[in-house]
Protein backbone atom coordinates (compact mmCIF):
# COMPACT_ATOMS: atom_id res chain seq x y z
CA UNK A 1 0.00 0.00 0.00
CA UNK A 2 1.57 2.88 -1.32
CA UNK A 3 1.06 6.19 0.78
CA UNK A 4 0.02 9.67 -0.10
CA UNK A 5 3.17 11.00 1.19
CA UNK A 6 4.87 8.49 -0.37
CA UNK A 7 3.20 8.77 -3.91
CA UNK A 8 3.79 12.84 -3.49
CA UNK A 9 7.27 12.27 -2.86
CA UNK A 10 7.51 10.38 -6.55
CA UNK A 11 5.65 13.09 -8.23
CA UNK A 12 8.62 15.25 -6.68
CA UNK A 13 11.10 12.71 -8.09
CA UNK A 14 9.51 13.10 -11.38
CA UNK A 15 9.82 16.89 -11.28
CA UNK A 16 13.65 16.88 -10.31
CA UNK A 17 14.13 14.26 -13.68
CA UNK A 18 12.43 17.23 -15.21
CA UNK A 19 13.90 20.16 -13.91
CA UNK A 20 17.05 19.08 -11.51
CA UNK A 21 15.49 20.97 -9.00
CA UNK A 22 11.68 20.64 -7.61
CA UNK A 23 12.10 23.10 -5.04
CA UNK A 24 11.45 26.50 -6.77
CA UNK A 25 8.30 28.65 -5.77
CA UNK A 26 5.87 27.09 -8.15
CA UNK A 27 6.46 23.57 -7.88
CA UNK A 28 6.64 23.62 -4.50
CA UNK A 29 3.20 22.46 -4.31
CA UNK A 30 2.43 20.67 -7.25
CA UNK A 31 3.44 16.74 -5.70
CA UNK A 32 0.25 17.49 -3.51
CA UNK A 33 -2.00 19.17 -6.54
CA UNK A 34 -0.66 16.53 -8.87
CA UNK A 35 -2.34 13.80 -6.01
CA UNK A 36 -5.47 16.04 -5.25
CA UNK A 37 -5.94 16.25 -9.16
CA UNK A 38 -5.99 12.50 -8.88
CA UNK A 39 -9.13 12.02 -6.45
CA UNK A 40 -11.05 13.63 -9.25
CA UNK A 41 -9.50 12.25 -12.33
CA UNK A 42 -9.42 8.51 -11.13
CA UNK A 43 -12.64 8.61 -9.22
CA UNK A 44 -13.61 5.61 -11.38
CA UNK A 45 -11.73 3.32 -8.70
CA UNK A 46 -14.41 4.01 -6.40
CA UNK A 47 -17.73 3.75 -8.11
CA UNK A 48 -18.99 1.20 -8.63
CA UNK A 49 -21.63 0.57 -11.54
CA UNK A 50 -24.00 -1.73 -9.57
CA UNK A 51 -25.09 0.79 -6.98
CA UNK A 52 -25.06 3.67 -10.02
CA UNK A 53 -27.72 1.42 -11.81
CA UNK A 54 -29.62 -0.62 -9.20
CA UNK A 55 -32.17 2.08 -9.04
CA UNK A 56 -34.37 1.69 -11.73
CA UNK A 57 -38.33 2.61 -12.45
CA UNK A 58 -41.29 1.16 -14.09
CA UNK A 59 -40.80 1.23 -17.32
CA UNK A 60 -44.62 1.69 -18.21
CA UNK A 61 -44.29 -0.51 -20.94
CA UNK A 62 -41.90 2.20 -23.12
CA UNK A 63 -39.96 -0.46 -25.58
CA UNK A 64 -38.61 2.20 -27.78
CA UNK A 65 -34.83 3.79 -27.83
CA UNK A 66 -33.86 5.52 -25.11
CA UNK A 67 -30.40 7.40 -26.20
CA UNK A 68 -28.55 9.79 -24.25
CA UNK A 69 -26.35 11.63 -26.63
CA UNK A 70 -23.20 14.05 -26.64
CA UNK A 71 -22.29 12.97 -23.18
CA UNK A 72 -18.44 14.36 -22.95
CA UNK A 73 -15.86 12.71 -20.98
CA UNK A 74 -12.52 13.12 -20.01
CA UNK A 75 -10.19 10.16 -19.22
CA UNK A 76 -6.58 9.39 -18.85
CA UNK A 77 -4.89 6.82 -21.58
CA UNK A 78 -3.32 3.96 -19.49
CA UNK A 79 0.33 4.03 -22.04
CA UNK A 80 1.34 7.33 -21.81
CA UNK A 81 -0.65 8.58 -18.87
CA UNK A 82 -1.87 11.71 -21.62
CA UNK A 83 -5.36 12.50 -21.68
CA UNK A 84 -7.85 12.10 -23.80
CA UNK A 85 -11.69 13.28 -24.07
CA UNK A 86 -14.44 13.20 -26.08
CA UNK A 87 -18.79 12.27 -26.62
CA UNK A 88 -19.81 9.13 -25.45
CA UNK A 89 -23.75 8.26 -26.86
CA UNK A 90 -25.41 5.45 -24.95
CA UNK A 91 -28.73 3.48 -25.51
CA UNK A 92 -30.56 0.87 -24.99
CA UNK A 93 -34.20 -0.82 -25.34
CA UNK A 94 -36.18 -1.25 -21.44
CA UNK A 95 -37.68 -4.44 -21.47
CA UNK A 96 -39.65 -3.37 -18.20
CA UNK A 97 -36.91 -0.93 -16.26
CA UNK A 98 -35.58 2.18 -17.39
CA UNK A 99 -32.82 3.97 -15.36
CA UNK A 100 -32.48 7.55 -14.48
CA UNK A 101 -31.16 9.65 -17.21
CA UNK A 102 -28.08 11.03 -14.90
CA UNK A 103 -27.07 7.73 -14.31
CA UNK A 104 -26.37 7.24 -17.73
CA UNK A 105 -24.31 10.13 -17.68
CA UNK A 106 -22.24 8.56 -14.38
CA UNK A 107 -21.67 5.14 -16.11
CA UNK A 108 -19.30 7.01 -18.42
CA UNK A 109 -17.54 8.56 -15.59
CA UNK A 110 -17.12 6.13 -13.69
CA UNK A 111 -15.43 4.19 -16.42
CA UNK A 112 -13.49 6.95 -17.78
CA UNK A 113 -12.23 8.30 -14.24
CA UNK A 114 -9.45 5.59 -14.43
CA UNK A 115 -6.67 4.53 -16.09
CA UNK A 116 -8.36 3.29 -19.64
CA UNK A 117 -8.29 2.46 -23.02
CA UNK A 118 -11.16 3.71 -25.06
CA UNK A 119 -11.76 0.26 -26.40
CA UNK A 120 -11.93 -0.97 -22.43
CA UNK A 121 -14.30 1.63 -21.64
CA UNK A 122 -16.60 0.83 -24.41
CA UNK A 123 -16.73 -2.67 -23.57
CA UNK A 124 -16.87 -1.83 -20.05
CA UNK A 125 -20.33 0.64 -20.40
CA UNK A 126 -22.04 -1.61 -22.39
CA UNK A 127 -21.34 -5.02 -20.27
CA UNK A 128 -22.76 -2.61 -17.25
CA UNK A 129 -26.00 -1.78 -18.98
CA UNK A 130 -26.44 -5.24 -20.33
CA UNK A 131 -25.91 -6.79 -16.69
CA UNK A 132 -27.78 -4.65 -14.44
CA UNK A 133 -30.73 -3.44 -16.65
CA UNK A 134 -31.55 -6.72 -18.87
CA UNK A 135 -31.81 -4.81 -22.07
CA UNK A 136 -33.97 -6.14 -24.99
CA UNK A 137 -30.46 -4.10 -26.35
CA UNK A 138 -27.53 -1.81 -25.71
CA UNK A 139 -25.25 0.78 -27.81
CA UNK A 140 -22.64 2.03 -26.36
CA UNK A 141 -20.25 4.71 -29.23
CA UNK A 142 -17.68 6.60 -28.03
CA UNK A 143 -15.74 9.24 -30.52
CA UNK A 144 -12.61 10.63 -28.54
CA UNK A 145 -9.34 12.34 -29.37
CA UNK A 146 -6.27 11.50 -28.17
CA UNK A 147 -3.44 13.50 -26.52
CA UNK A 148 -1.13 10.74 -27.11
CA UNK A 149 -1.90 11.39 -30.64
CA UNK A 150 -2.20 15.01 -30.72
CA UNK A 151 0.79 16.33 -28.63
CA UNK A 152 3.48 13.27 -29.29
CA UNK A 153 4.75 10.55 -31.60
CA UNK A 154 2.49 11.25 -34.91
CA UNK A 155 1.27 14.39 -33.62
CA UNK A 156 -2.67 13.84 -35.97
CA UNK A 157 -4.18 16.99 -34.32
CA UNK A 158 -7.57 16.58 -35.94
CA UNK A 159 -8.21 12.42 -35.91
CA UNK A 160 -10.91 10.83 -33.77
CA UNK A 161 -11.20 7.67 -32.62
CA UNK A 162 -14.50 5.98 -32.82
CA UNK A 163 -15.55 2.30 -30.98
CA UNK A 164 -18.59 0.89 -30.55
CA UNK A 165 -20.34 -1.72 -28.59
CA UNK A 166 -23.94 -3.49 -29.92
CA UNK A 167 -25.32 -5.87 -27.76
CA UNK A 168 -28.59 -7.63 -28.01
CA UNK A 169 -30.95 -6.37 -30.49
CA UNK A 170 -28.74 -3.58 -31.64
CA UNK A 171 -26.28 -6.65 -32.85
CA UNK A 172 -28.42 -8.95 -34.05
CA UNK A 173 -30.49 -6.86 -36.34
CA UNK A 174 -30.01 -4.28 -38.99
CA UNK A 175 -32.94 -2.40 -38.23
CA UNK A 176 -32.92 -0.75 -34.26
CA UNK A 177 -29.14 -0.13 -35.37
CA UNK A 178 -30.52 2.14 -38.30
CA UNK A 179 -32.66 3.91 -36.58
CA UNK A 180 -29.85 4.24 -33.13
CA UNK A 181 -27.60 5.98 -35.78
CA UNK A 182 -30.19 7.97 -37.18
CA UNK A 183 -31.02 9.39 -33.90
CA UNK A 184 -27.10 9.84 -33.07
CA UNK A 185 -26.94 11.79 -36.01
CA UNK A 186 -30.45 13.62 -36.23
CA UNK A 187 -30.13 17.60 -36.03
CA UNK A 188 -29.31 19.19 -32.66
CA UNK A 189 -31.74 20.44 -30.55
ZN1 LIG B 1 -1.54 6.95 -25.19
Amino acid sequence: MVTIKEAESAVKTLLEYLEGDANREGLEKTPQRVIESWNEIFSGYSTNSEELLQSTFNGEGYDGIVLLRDIEFHSTCEHHLQPFSGRAHIAYIPVDRIVGISKLARIVDAHAHRLQNQERITKGIADDLEQYLNPLGAAVIIEASHGCMRCRGVRKQNSVMTTSAMRGVFFDKAEPRQELMQLIHSRPL
